[in-house]
């Protein structure tokens, strides 16, 4: 399928989920992530006109930056090793998957001016996923007052690999209710806005749950 059409289907699902739960399409972004694909069909995608994309590893976000540029916002959506930081810093516009203080640190250090984080939460408690506990992200966000070159623009999650569409909405639901608390402290460093979650096989619920970024690869540019 070529991307124009598998973003047609995306867009008309997400005006659909937006109905059902009283939001704008307007405030969805979608992130393409072109971590399976090649050069060229990343570069069908922007033609499509997706001007947002999520790469997971370094690599990756270096080959596809180093052909498209500041043709495409970039996302970095996966775990990001403190030693690497210094070589995606300057390409990346938002990190999806701030995930502990050392790497906090790094970027604070290597950063010349702040940087948009998403804290990643692990709400399921699952032992395999990333991200931290619920419970560590308000100290954690008290613990990088000091740091000038980090801004938490919001909260990031995966939710679990399960069937069943209500536990999941449960995880995104419960990251939603850590946004609000962390919104409401209004923060200028942290205003915690927005909600990263949602991916193929869930952005529906996520939507309906308050998601402002959905992180779309397989059924958008292909696995
Ligand atoms: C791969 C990946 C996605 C996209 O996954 P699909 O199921 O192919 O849409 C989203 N978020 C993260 C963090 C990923 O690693």
């Amino acid at each position: 399928m070529k991307v124009a059409a598998n973003l047609n289907v995306i867009q008309e699902k997400i005006g659909q989920a937006c109905e059902r739960s009283g939001r704008n399409p307007e405030d969805i972004t979608v992130i393409g992530v072109t971590k399976y694909v090649t050069i060229e069909r990343t570069k069908e995608a922007i033609d499509a006109g997706i001007k947002n994309l999520g790469e997971n590893r370094n690599e990756g976000l270096l080959e596809k930056y180093l052909h498209f540029g500041n043709q495409a916002i970039w996302h970095f959506i996966g775990t990001l090793q403190t030693r690497k930081v210094k070589d995606v810093i300057d390409k990346i516009d938002v990190l999806h998957s701030l995930d502990r203080i050392s790497l906090a640190k790094e970027l604070n250090k290597r950063a010349d001016s702040p940087v948009d984080c998403f804290i990643q939460v692990n709400v399921s408690g699952e032992e395999s996923k990333h991200g931290m506990d619920p419970e560590e992200v308000i100290p954690f966000i008290e613990q990088v007052q000091t740091y000038e070159h980090i801004h938490i623009i919001g909260l990031m999650t995966m939710a679990p690999h399960i069937e069943d569409p209500e536990r999941i909405r449960t995880v995104f639901r419960n990251l939603a209710e850590l946004r609000d608390t962390v919104k409401s402290k209004k923060l200028s460093y942290a205003p915690c806005e927005y909600l990263s979650m949602g991916m193929s096989n869930d952005y529906e619920i996520a939507i309906e749950e308050g998601a402002t970024h959905i992180r779309i690869g397989s059924k958008l540019v292909g696995s």
